[in-house]
């Protein structure tokens, strides 16, 4: 009979020194001498050094076993300096559960190439830079609820089939559905809006698909946005939830996920340093930086990502550009009453990537959201129940949308977005 299993970083943190373990895992690396073989075994948690000695009866199994074979084994542990993570397991008995073919993936990163590690991405999934990224995804997506639930935000689930665009019609997702053409959502925002009225504040996490066809390191087709709306708020309640979010969530993360951002050689003081409030500038005042900076670009145009890129230098962190003209956003954002040529609309910025969030307030007004849609050609009857919405009670309300894989492509310095997901979708991938 077999000692209950324990998670090798138990047996890391020296809770089993001296003692029997028994662990179950994978074989990550093995290596062999004349009297001994070396096996690094990896489980969710961790991966530790074992060792089998010649005249173990364990000795034939632990021959035979392959990378990526499942074992369950028990045995002493010792404290050693020289094993990685410091302690080490000598083997009294191995059983192998499933033994693994010669697998495809045998060097790791750096020798394989990036498209071969993309195209067996399955696989890659169980290499240690892939489990520590997918562990603090998900505390990162812990904390975004635990701040929202803090501030009294109802959680809701949001459709993924639409009927109209809420982002503009040129990254929109056509599909058959049965014998109509629907799309695939871009952004809950317009249902968020909806929700409002019934809870006040509302947000969710959820998929929002965009047919991108730049090939881009923040650019994927199917990305988790994270989304608040809100009733009876203004540009300034927006930011302020904006940073709160952002600085809660990298304050958390600097500290509960330090031992992974350290592993995956991520800059943790660069997390530390978010703190509110961030620097605000409008979007006319950025684009004199940029001219003063040499860049070529007019008042009016849109940013691209080098012009961001640029930008933020200059900050360091997080940042807001606000106020931006109203030809460069979309249908639903509420114009500056003594400037109509501006939206209340701030994108929040950071270096390296640019862009990570869009928000803003709504036009609250249904004699302004109309003229918005007919000026831009859309067409009235497929925004009915959106514009029904400023018929019964309208209220001031504002939100933003944070793309979660962008958020932790900045977080753990990634070189692209692909990393940050599990199973990326681009243009080009969507195998497996
Ligand atoms: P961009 O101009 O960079 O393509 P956008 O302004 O079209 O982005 P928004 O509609 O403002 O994007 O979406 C809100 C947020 O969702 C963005 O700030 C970004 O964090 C994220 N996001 C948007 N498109 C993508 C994408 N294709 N892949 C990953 N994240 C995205
Ligand atoms: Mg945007």
């Amino acid at each position: 009979m077999l000692m209950p299993v324990v998670a090798i970083q138990t047996v890391l943190d020296g809770k089993k020194e001296g003692k029997s373990a028994t662990i179950r895992g994978w074989i990550y690396r093995k290596r062999e001498s004349k009297q001994t073989i070396f096996l690094i075994i990896r489980d969710a948690s961790g991966v530790i050094q074992c060792t089998v000695k010649r005249d173990n009866p364990s000795w034939s199994q632990a021959e035979k076993v392959t990378i990526e074979s499942s074992v369950v084994l028990e045995g002493i542990v010792k404290q050693d300096k020289r094993a990685p993570g410091g302690y080490e397991i000598a083997i009294e008995k191995l059983s192998v559960i499933g033994l693994a073919e010669t697998f495809p993936i045998t060097k790791g990163k750096g020798k394989e190439s990036e498209e071969f590690l993309r195209d067996n991405r399955h696989l890659w999934l169980r290499s240690r830079r892939m489990n520590l990224i997918m562990k603090v995804r998900s505390e990162v997506l812990r904390f975004t609820h635990d701040f929202f639930r803090k501030e009294d935000f109802i959680e809701v689930s949001p459709p993924m089939f639409i009927s109209s665009a809420c982002e503009g019609g040129s990254t929109l997702f056509g599909l058959k559905y049965f014998d109509k053409q629907l799309y695939l959502t871009q952004s809950a925002q317009l249902y968020l809006e909806a929700l409002i009225y019934s809870l006040e504040k509302v947000y969710c996490v959820a998929p929002s698909f965009r047919a991108e066809k730049s090939r881009t390191i923040r650019h994927l087709t199917e990305y988790w946005h994270i989304e608040p709306e809100w009733a009876f708020a203004d540009m300034d309640d927006l930011m302020r939830v904006e940073e709160d979010l952002m600085s809660y969530i990298c304050q958390r993360t600097a500290k509960n996920c330090k031992k992974e951002i350290e592993s995956l050689g991520a800059d943790i003081s660069k997390l530390k340093a978010v703190k509110t409030p961030f620097p605000r500038i409008t979007y006319t005042e950025a684009i004199e930086k940029l001219n003063a900076k040499g860049f070529k670009i007019k008042w009016g145009e849109d940013f691209g990502f080098e012009d961001e890129k640029a930008l933020a230098e200059e900050f360091g962190g997080p940042f807001f550009v606000y106020a931006y003209p109203r030809q460069i956003k979309a249908f639903y954002c509420k114009s500056h009453r003594d400037n109509p040529d501006l939206v209340m609309s701030t994108d929040m910025l950071v270096p390296r990537i640019g862009e990570i969030s869009t928000g803003g307030a709504r036009e609250d007004s249904k004699e302004e959201l109309l003229k918005r849609i007919s000026e831009l050609g859309l067409r009235e009857e497929d925004y009915r129940w959106y514009i029904d919405l400023r018929r019964y009670g309208t209220v001031p309300h504002v939100g933003f949308g944070l793309g979660l894989e962008r958020l932790l492509t900045w977080m753990l310095d990634l070189e692209n977005i692909i990393d940050s997901i599990p199973f990326p979708r681009t243009i080009r991938r969507f195998y497996p």
